[in-house]
């Protein structure tokens, strides 16, 4: 598609988004000062959480150090990009890069526990990273990456004594050829039984491919019991396909943004949960803060099963407790709610395979004390007498 003509779509859709969202905001209550202590210690337990994270790419979670030491090791231009202002474009030049960076075994080990090391730092008890397998020079499959993912998550997990559990989604990139998608639907099998390897997911650049080429693929992967996550309505262009998605039926949507209220509706009435990545969101519309993303207040209006997650904490400078700061303020949840909203995850978002794995992480969610802030009626911040009794 020509460049003006995407803009011109995009610029359309923003300002019938735009238009959506103040009309909500006129419908808001009178806000009144919010507590600063309370916000305080709204950020502090949104650190604190143990937290649970399903949308992740290792390839947008690379530390920005490691990212910079390796682009000038390999002689990679980077000066072209524009980290303070990453828009879905920039996005997909910094993946490029990345790409040109991340081009052996070793520095993929490297990456993988750097990341699940960062996680941990977060507090986050459950993390799914995901990326598509790749076949560096020196080594011959396929089969090496993903061996490698695995050896690296179970080698991080050791190093924290387990008190992050790591599984890992194969993705398959719409920017590459469907048959490229029935490889990895068919080496994503090979692991169908394997514990750490929970899943295939339908990512990449949404104004590439079309969704119908990558059914055949995906339609393997689930009937050899792992599970779908799909990227849907990330961009104008890809919110057509969202009945077809809904026809699929995964088992997770990431994103949703440009859905129309039938479709948000759609998604909470079949009960699919979905990875709301706050300021991937932010980024993607240019709404500048998430408190304007209208598709996060319709989710949370529903009560829906939403995910918070982060996507690629390199291209969006964040962090799992900021994105969790970022959607309690933007449709003012408290501590209570956000406990609410992981244990639910925890039930029925998590695709970790084991009964075992998905207990302790509800446990390690569940015994999380409640100081007790909470929202009043007419929305404002109130402090709460009673807080909660935690058990071991
Ligand atoms: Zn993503």
């Amino acid at each position: 598609m020509e460049e003006q003509q995407f803009e011109e779509e995009v610029r359309k859709l923003m300002e019938e988004q735009l238009a959506k969202n103040a009309k909500a905001k006129a419908q808001v209550k009178k806000e009144t000062p919010v507590d600063v202590q309370l916000i305080q210690e709204l950020y502090q337990d949104c650190f604190a959480l143990p937290k649970i994270e399903l949308h992740a790419h290792i390839g947008g979670c690379l530390r920005p150090e490691t990212f910079m030491e390796l682009a000038m090791n390999k002689g990679v231009d980077i000066d072209h990009i524009d980290f303070y202002n990453v828009d879905i474009k920039g996005a997909f030049d910094i993946f490029k890069a990345v790409s040109q960076v991340l081009t052996d075994l070793s520095t993929l080990a490297r990456v993988v526990k750097e990341v699940v090391a960062d996680y941990a730092k977060q507090n986050c008890v459950y993390l799914e990273l995901r990326s598509t397998p790749k076949i560096f020079p020196g080594s011959t499959s396929l089969k090496d990456y993903v061996d490698l993912v695995l050896t690296s998550i179970k080698q991080a997990e050791e190093e924290h004594d387990s008190k992050i559990r790591v599984r890992y989604i194969i993705s398959i990139n719409r920017f590459a050829p469907a048959e490229q998608a029935m490889q990895i639907a068919t080496l994503a099998l090979e692991y169908a039984s394997d514990p750490y390897v929970v899943g295939v997911e339908l990512s990449g650049d949404p104004r590439c491919g079309n969704f119908n080429d990558f059914i055949p693929a995906l339609k393997l992967a689930k009937e050899g019991g792992l599970k779908i996550s799909l990227h849907c309505s990330e961009m104008p262009e890809q919110a057509k396909e969202t009945p077809a998605m809904f026809e699929f039926g995964p088992d997770r949507l990431g994103h949703c943004i440009f859905m129309t209220t039938e479709e948000i509706k759609e998604t909470a009435a079949r009960e699919i949960p979905v990875e709301l990545c706050v300021s991937s969101n932010v980024a993607t519309t240019q709404c500048g803060v998430p408190a304007l993303l209208p598709h996060l207040h319709e989710f949370y209006s529903l009560n829906h099963n939403l995910v918070i997650c982060c996507d690629d904490t390199m291209l969006f400078g964040t962090n799992i407790s900021l994105e969790m700061f970022e959607f309690a303020k933007a449709v003012k949840a408290t501590t209570q709610d956000l406990k609410s909203l992981l244990l639910r995850n925890a039930e029925k978002a998590i695709f970790a395979k084991d009964d075992e794995t998905r207990e302790w992480v509800k446990q390690q969610v569940a015994k999380f004390p409640v100081r007790g802030v909470s929202t009043a009626s007419d929305g404002t911040l109130v402090q709460e007498c009673e807080a909660v009794v935690v058990t071991e």
